[in-house]
């Protein structure tokens, strides 16, 4: 099943409704990270395959058939998509699982459900987005004044490998929402279902060029669409370092700029919490797909009398997750997606050890192929430490014990990042106090992770620029326009 679907899909560039190879016929190998065999290649494209899919986005953007659409047709044609997604879900999710290395049964449990909800959430919205009258003053003179929301134009997108659908489809979704078209550049390590995601635009009526994708590396065809001076919005999503360039490049023509960065979010444990609950809760909060979560917690903060209780019950639960190949039935998680993402984490843990963390568990690579790193557990860590304070996406937890609310806070809010965190307490008043005092762009109580298309997500701090999904997300793809008219 897996071979067919492999064999099957499109390994070619969406440019203006075609599909094509690099200029250059250069290619990326693609390797499934649990065997570390190449499995397929994907055009090495570079900056004249994105100046031709922006001609095509643009083309596309001021063509009758996509700018006058009627908002109610444009709603029916993304619902069209999420059905498509939907009756494509097991191919796609087995495509997910080879790319990345994930759980087939996680991405058909999340991945899937997500990327074809963000399309039906957006596909209502098509017909609902208004501008407002505004009782202007002036002069005194009679005036009939509102605003309208503008389609952003030609939006370049930018994507990690972590979840390539599901993250793509935010973007995508939204954009086609508001009017605009997409140039979308996925990573280079996971390009497939992106690939098969647009395929399936094309099948659901979408117009030509209003979805263009090219593949390639990120310092040739992301730099370049960063760049480039007929692209209205870039929207990012990656690591904080790459979205400092994405910044800069943007600066040229004054690009709008949604950024979707790193995080090292804080897990904070008080000691009335259902204890229960927050073993396995922090425990999957940190390992869910290997820790590959920019919104992973990372850090886990435990009140000092639970302290012990929690440290063992984390660890305990770590051991637990089975590890294996994705396509495997009973694959909890799976291998980290690069040899290079291996060889980093590894280097985390070896500096966790070097700079004194106690390892309770984990803290190597786990079997002699792919790219597998166990679940680690480090105790007795504290701020001064790189674990602590750097973003590792990769399976491993650091806990620091506290003593009471404001040390907690500290705590969790010493960090450059500030993309999410999560508090277990049964105490509702201190649950609501903390959310009001972290600085995060999604707070968790007695949870994690819950993403949702009506939920504004994005980070404070260097976790990025503005929000995604929701109507903020939405409307971060539209430019707001004021019209006043002198009535005689
Ligand atoms: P990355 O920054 O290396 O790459 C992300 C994308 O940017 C890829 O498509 C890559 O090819 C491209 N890219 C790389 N260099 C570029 C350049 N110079 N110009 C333009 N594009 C460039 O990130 P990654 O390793 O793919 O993903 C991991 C990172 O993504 C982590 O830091 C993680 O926290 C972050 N992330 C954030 C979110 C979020 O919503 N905040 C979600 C998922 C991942």
């Amino acid at each position: 099943m897996s071979d067919l679907i492999l064999k099957n899909c499109r390994k070619q560039s969406l440019i203006g409704g075609q599909w094509v190879n690099a200029y250059s016929g250069e290619t990326i190998d693609v390797e499934d990270p649990a065997s570390e065999e190449i499995i397929a290649a994907i055009p090495r494209c570079g900056a004249d395959e994105v100046d031709a899919a922006v001609r095509a986005a643009r083309l596309a953007f001021e063509s009758a058939s996509w700018s006058r659409m009627r908002p109610i047709d444009r709603g029916r044609l993304l619902e069209s998509i999420a059905r498509k997604i939907e009756d494509h879900a097991d191919e796609l999710a087995l495509l997910e699982s080879i790319d990345t290395g994930k759980a087939v049964a996680f991405a058909k449990m999340l991945d899937i459900p997500s990327t074809v909800e963000v399309f039906r959430y957006m596909s209502g919205w098509c017909s609902k987005m208004h501008g407002e009258t505004l009782p202007v003053s002036f002069d005194g003179r009679e005036y009939h004044a509102y605003t309208r929301r503008d389609p952003v134009g030609v939006v370049g997108a930018i994507t990690p490998w972590n979840y390539p659908l599901a993250l793509g489809a935010w973007k995508i979704a939204s954009a086609l929402a508001a009017g605009c078209t997409v140039v979308l550049k996925p990573a280079e390590l996971t390009s497939l279902s992106s690939l098969r995601l647009a395929e399936l635009c094309l099948e659901a009526g979408l117009p030509e060029g209003v979805l263009n994708v090219v593949t390639g590396y990120g310092h040739e065809v992301g730099k370049a669409l960063a760049l480039h001076n007929d692209v209205n919005k870039v929207t990012f999503t990656g690591s904080t370092a790459v979205g400092k360039q994405i910044a800069e490049y943007s600066l040229g023509n004054m690009k709008r700029v949604t950024l979707e960065l790193g995080g090292k979010s804080p897990s904070i444990v008080f000691d009335d919490a259902d204890l229960e609950r927050v073993g396995p809760g922090a425990a999957l909060a940190i390992f869910f797909n290997s820790g590959q979560i920019c919104f992973a917690a990372s850090r886990l903060l435990v009140q000092e009398k639970v302290y012990d209780q929690v440290v063992e019950a984390v660890a305990a639960a770590a051991q637990t997750f089975k590890l294996g190949n994705g396509r495997d039935a009973d694959t909890m998680l799976g291998p980290l997606v690069s040899r290079k993402q291996q060889e980093r984490v590894l280097d985390y843990c070896a500096s966790g050890v070097a700079q004194g963390a106690e390892l309770v568990t984990g803290g190597k690579r786990h079997g002699d192929k792919g790219y597998f790193v166990e679940p680690t557990v480090f105790a007795n860590t504290n701020p001064s430490m790189k674990i602590v304070q750097e973003e590792i996406f990769g399976p491993v937890v650091s806990i620091m014990p506290f003593k009471e609310m404001d040390d907690a806070l500290k705590l969790a809010n010493d960090s450059i990042y500030g993309l999410a965190a999560n508090v277990w307490t049964r105490d509702i008043n201190k649950a609501h106090k903390m959310a009001a005092r972290l600085e995060a762009g999604s707070v968790w109580i007695n949870c994690h992770g819950i993403i949702d298309a009506a939920a504004p997500f994005g980070g404070f701090k260097q976790s990025g620029w503005g929000r995604e999904v929701s109507a903020e997300g939405l409307y971060a793809y539209t430019e707001t326009k004021t019209v006043c008219a002198l009535l005689d």
